[in-house]
């Protein structure tokens, strides 16, 4: 094999080749090789696993404060090493820097946000019955993590979609190893590296490297498997868990409306269809990716459109001279955007600018929009995962809504106008996230939980079910007070026979006949 990056594709293609035992981590900017990395064998796996299950106990005992403690403690080390970080996410993922920078950012804000509210939403509660014939009983509810967490990421965001599920993990106190995507492990493996080395952090945090045959290894050794990725691969997953009775959480794949109402600020509809559809090179689960806008502004919509996107600076950011739009980080991806915009051309669609693969150095597709596209080609069916936004007219809101539920993907959506108006048409799309006159910032609203519906995942992350989902509740059912013997037990006399029926009854029933004893 003579590349890393040979065996990967032959590995995504579903190919049963030998796994090569590095993989080699390309520049998609500039093409050029980085670093090659070792593979993790499955008996390497396991025994990550089984070292850091060894410590979890004692992580779980420092309780919420302590973990914050060390949690915090990474906080302030992503700030203070902020540019290393961004640097090195930069050169493994191709993205221009303002993209990068997004992830420190969000990751310190998340640290804050589940280290000061984990106590209200995992922390011991005390539930009063619901019954008379509980009254006996305290019940409490206490919620204990998995022990081991297993984190397998993608490539597009290669920092928050590892570390932005590890943190609530670790902060439930459970224990997490994360298999980065072969095609960027490099920056998880630095925060990791400092958090063992600089940050002197418990030894309850590491990562594995690797292509699929390790991410299985992963899901066959840990108690709950948190992804992210392909819907493709996230069946897989869940298959290969369903052997263990593992629990999982799948963030997969989107193809995300926005509708555009008549009564739309234009201006900003069409600079958020832009940076929407083409931050991070489209390579988002919640790109905007497909557009219906009513008839009356549709022209006008366009045109604003596609003069924002058609002055956008593509190449690779340097800092001496900013981008707008940065590389494709995977190859196999540009293959898929390319055959969506060629399959949309050929039945009759029209590129208003861009369209193309850039010839040169590096990965690059041109940042697209496409017109006259409709529902019968993969541009507006399948997931893109590029700078490439289709447009559509519509006749009404009506249409657009069913359109915008026209979709196997249910991740998230917006919609521009009036904002009343635009919120009625918003509880209409089936998504798990929505957003009224903006795009993509429900990811940053962490206050409240984000998942797909349909096949855009199973579970949720963010809010209180971001943090619940990795921990076990245990009910606890404690007699406060009782004789010798419950009336339900032995011995079942006569007396019993009549009594618990009219217990049963009393208690029961709703109206006052039926609870003295009376038919109704
Ligand atoms: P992918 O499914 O190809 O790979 C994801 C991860 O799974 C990688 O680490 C890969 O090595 C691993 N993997 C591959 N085969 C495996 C197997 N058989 N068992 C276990 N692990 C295996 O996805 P990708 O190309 O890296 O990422 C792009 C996809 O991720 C897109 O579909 C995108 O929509 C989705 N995504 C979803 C979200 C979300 O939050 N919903 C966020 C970002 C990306």
């Amino acid at each position: 094999m003579e590349s890393g990056t040979a065996a990967r594709s032959t590995e995504m293609n579903g190919a049963s080749a030998p796994v090569a035992d590095s993989i080699e981590v390309l520049n998609p900017a500039t093409g050029s090789l980085l670093e090659s990395v070792p593979v993790d064998s499955p008996e390497a796996v396991a025994a990550t696993v089984a070292r850091v299950r060894a410590n979890q106990p004692e992580w779980e005992a420092m309780g919420i404060e302590g973990r914050y403690h060390w949690l915090g403690k990474l906080r302030d080390w992503l700030l203070d090493n902020q540019e290393r970080v961004l640097d090195t996410m930069q050169a493994e993922t191709g993205k221009v820097r303002a993209d990068a920078s997004n992830e420190p950012a969000y990751l310190a804000d998340l640290i804050n946000f589940y280290g000061t509210r984990a106590a209200k939403f995992i922390g011991e509660e005390s539930i009063r019955p619901h019954t008379p014939l509980l009254a006996a009983k305290k019940l409490r509810v206490q919620y204990r993590p998995h022990q081991v967490v297993g984190i397998i990421s993608p490539w597009n965001f290669p920092l928050i979609l590892s570390l932005g599920d590890a943190i609530p993990a670790l902060q439930a106190g459970a224990a997490v190893v994360v298999k980065p995507s072969e095609f960027t492990p490099l920056g998880l493996a630095e925060v990791i590296e400092a958090w063992k080395n600089e940050i002197g952090g418990p030894d309850v945090f590491d990562c594995v490297q690797g292509v699929g045959e390790t991410g299985g290894a992963l899901v066959d050794a840990v108690d709950f498997i948190q992804f992210t990725g392909s819907d493709r691969t996230g069946r897989k997953v869940m298959a290969r868990a369903a052997e263990t009775l593992t629990p999982v959480s799948l963030e997969l794949g989107g193809k995300d409306p926005m509708i555009v109402l008549a009564d739309a600020d234009l201006d900003r509809a069409a600079n958020a269809a832009a940076w929407g559809g083409m931050m991070n090179s489209g390579q988002i689960c919640m790109s905007v990716e497909r557009i219906y806008v009513e008839e009356p502004v549709y022209d006008q919509f366009v045109n604003k459109l596609t003069a924002e996107v058609g002055r956008l600076r593509q190449g690779a950011d340097d800092g001496s001279d900013p981008k707008d739009v940065g590389a494709m980080t995977s190859p196999n991806q540009t293959a898929i955007v390319a055959d969506h915009v060629s399959d949309a051309l050929s039945s009759g669609a029209r590129a208003l600018t861009g369209g193309n693969r850039v010839e040169g150095l590096g990965d690059y597709f041109e940042p697209t929009v496409l017109v006259d596209v409709d529902h019968s080609m993969k541009v507006m069916r399948d997931e893109t995962f590029g700078p490439v936004v289709g447009v559509m007219k519509v006749g009404d809101p009506e249409e657009a809504i069913r359109l915008a539920n026209d979709s196997p993907y249910g991740l998230s959506g917006s919609v521009f106008g009036e904002r009343e108006h635009a919120e009625q048409v918003a509880r209409r799309v089936e998504c798990g996230a929505i957003n009224v006159n903006d795009v993509l910032v429900n990811y940053f609203a962490t206050d409240v939980p984000m998942g797909g519906w349909k096949q855009s995942g199973i579970g949720t992350r963010h809010g209180e079910p971001g943090i619940k989902k990795y921990c076990r509740s245990e009910s606890l059912v404690i007699t406060r007070f009782g004789g010798k013997r419950e009336p339900t037990w032995y011995p079942y006399s006569k007396a019993r026979r009549r009594f618990l029926p009219a217990i049963s009854r009393f208690f029961g029933a709703r109206d006052w006949r039926r609870k003295l004893g009376f038919k109704g």
